[in-house]
C-alpha cells in the first residue's frame, strides 16, 4: 500500500514508522523540519493518568513505547511522578480529583490519592501547605519532544519510509493525491500554484493545527479549533531538582516539571480560536510574570527565565480526538487537547493501524461529527 502522511510531528512520524516497519510504502510531507510544528514547542510532560478505558489503553501503550524507545538516539524518557492537586477550599476540583482517582484505578492506572504530609516528605522541593486534595501518578516522566520525533523519523527512514521536509502540500481528496505547494523564488510561481501531484492508496492528515485548514481547502469540514498555549524554562538548583515531581496545580491552572537546565512551567491557555498561520510565537509578558509569581510561591527560590514561547494545541467539541477514516482512503489524526505528545507513540500506531483497515479506536471515529459543530474551546488539562 502506498501511503502519504501530511505532517512530520510526533504523530505523523510514529505512524510512518509503524507503517514502514510493516513494509508499506510511505512518504511523509513536512512543510518545515521534523517537529517544526507543535511537537517542537511541547513541554514534554508524559503520563498515563486517564480514566476512560480507551484513554487509559492509549496512555498505557504510549508509556510502554516511550520506555521501549528510551536510550535510542538522543531520546530519553526520564521517569518522574506526576502530582496533580487542588487548593484547600477549592471543593469543586477537590471533588473531581477524588472522583477521578478510583476510576483511573479501575482502568488499571497506578495512581493514588496522596496526603499533603506524605508529599512534603517525598518531594521536599515543593511547598504543599495550601494543598487540599492531591493525587500521584507513578507511570509518568518527561522528555525533549523534538528528540522523540527525530528518533521516530530516523526509525521510519531505516524501515524504508521517505521523508520530505520543507515540502508543503495540499490535498486533492477526490483523487487521493497530494500536490506540492510552490514557494516564491523556488521551482514554482509566487501564486502557490503547483503541477506536482502524486497519487496514493491512502492519505493520513496529521497536520496538527493546520489539519482543519488543509481539509477545508479540500472541501471537507472537521470540527477542530487551534488555540494558543505558553511555556517557559527557568533555572532551578540541580540538587533540589532531584526532589521535584511534575506538578499540575488544578486550582491555579499551571504545570511544572524538572528540566535538564532547571525547570519548565506552562499554562497561558487562550480559549479562543487561533489562525494557524497568524499567531504570536513569543510568550506574553503577563504569562511570564504570573508564572514566575506562582513558581516563587510554590518553590521559593528559582533562577532567571531562560526561554519563553507559545504554541498551538487543537480542541474538539467533545475533547476526544479525531482519529480514523474520514472518507475512503482519507484519514485524519488530530485534536489532542494538549495531550498529543504524551500519547503520540500510541496514537501514531493506531493511526497506522486504521490506515491498514483495522479499527483500534472506534471511540475516536472522526465521522461522529458533521464538521460544522459549534463549540467552545475547553482547556485540555483542566480538572472540573
Ligand atoms: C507550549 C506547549 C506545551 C505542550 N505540552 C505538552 C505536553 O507536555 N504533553 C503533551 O502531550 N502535549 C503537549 N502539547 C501538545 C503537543 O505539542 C501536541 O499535541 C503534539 O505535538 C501534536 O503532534 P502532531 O504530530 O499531531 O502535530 P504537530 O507536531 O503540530 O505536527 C504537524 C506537522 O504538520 C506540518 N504541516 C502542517 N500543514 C502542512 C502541509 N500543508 N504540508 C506539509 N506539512 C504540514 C506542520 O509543519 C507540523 O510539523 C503542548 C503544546 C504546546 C504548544
Amino acid at each position: 500500500m502506498k501511503v502519504a502522511i501530511v505532517g512530520g510531528g510526533a504523530v505523523g512520524v510514529t505512524a510512518a514508522y509503524d507503517l514502514a516497519r510493516r513494509d508499506e510504502e510511505v512518504v511523509v510531507y513536512e512543510k518545515d523540519d521534523i517537529a517544526g510544528g507543535s511537537t517542537g514547542r511541547a513541554a514534554g510532560v508524559l503520563y498515563d493518568a486517564f480514566a476512560a478505558p480507551e484513554d487509559a489503553r492509549v496512555g498505557d501503550r504510549a508509556i510502554e513505547r516511550f520506555r521501549e524507545f528510551s536510550g535510542e538516539g538522543d531520546f530519553e524518557f526520564r521517569e518522574t511522578p506526576y502530582v496533580w492537586f487542588a487548593h484547600e477550599g477549592d471543593e469543586r476540583r477537590a471533588e473531581a480529583i477524588r472522583e477521578q482517582v478510583p476510576r483511573m484505578q479501575d482502568a488499571g492506572r497506578n495512581v493514588a490519592l496522596a496526603d499533603p504530609e506524605d508529599l512534603r516528605e517525598r518531594f521536599p522541593a515543593v511547598d504543599w501547605s495550601d494543598v487540599g486534595v492531591a493525587a500521584v501518578a507513578e507511570n509518568a516522566g518527561h522528555t525533549d519532544p523534538a528528540s522523540y520525533a527525530a528518533l521516530l523519523a530516523r526509525k521510519a527512514e531505516d524501515a524504508g519510509a521517505e521523508i520530505r521536509t520543507d515540502t508543503e502540500v495540499r490535498l486533492d481528496a477526490d483523487a487521493l493525491a497530494v500536490e506540492r505547494v510552490g514557494r516564491a523564488g523556488e521551482d514554482e510561481e509566487a501564486t502557490g500554484d503547483s503541477d506536482e501531484s502524486e497519487s496514493f492508496d491512502a492519505i493520513l492528515v496529521a497536520a496538527g493545527a493546520h489539519t482543519k485548514r488543509l481539509l477545508a481547502v479540500a472541501g471537507i469540514p472537521v470540527p477542530l479549533k487551534p488555540y494558543r498555549v505558553q511555556a517557559l524554562t527557568a533555572g532551578f538548583d540541580a540538587g533540589r531538582r532531584e526532589d521535584l515531581p511534575m506538578c499540575y496545580d488544578a486550582t491555579a491552572g499551571y504545570y511544572l516539571r524538572p528540566h535538564p537546565e532547571g525547570l519548565l512551567a506552562g499554562d497561558g491557555t487562550e480559549e479562543v480560536e487561533s489562525d494557524p498561520d497568524d499567531w504570536t510565537r513569543e510568550a506574553d509578558r503577563e504569562f511570564c510574570e504570573m508564572t514566575c509569581e506562582r513558581l516563587g510561591r510554590r518553590l521559593g527560590e528559582f533562577g532567571a527565565v531562560r526561554e519563553a514561547w507559545a504554541g498551538l494545541c487543537v480542541a474538539t467539541p467533545d475533547r476526544d480526538p479525531l482519529l480514523g477514516e474520514l472518507r475512503e482512503g482519507l484519514h485524519v489524526a488530530a485534536g489532542w487537547q494538549g495531550h498529543g505528545f504524551m500519547r503520540a507513540p500510541a496514537l501514531g500506531e493506531a493511526a497506522a493501524e486504521a490506515v491498514l483497515g483495522e479499527n483500534p479506536l472506534p471511540e475516536f471515529d472522526p465521522t461522529r461529527f458533521d464538521g460544522d459543530e459549534e463549540f467552545d474551546i475547553a482547556e485540555g488539562m483542566s480538572v472540573e
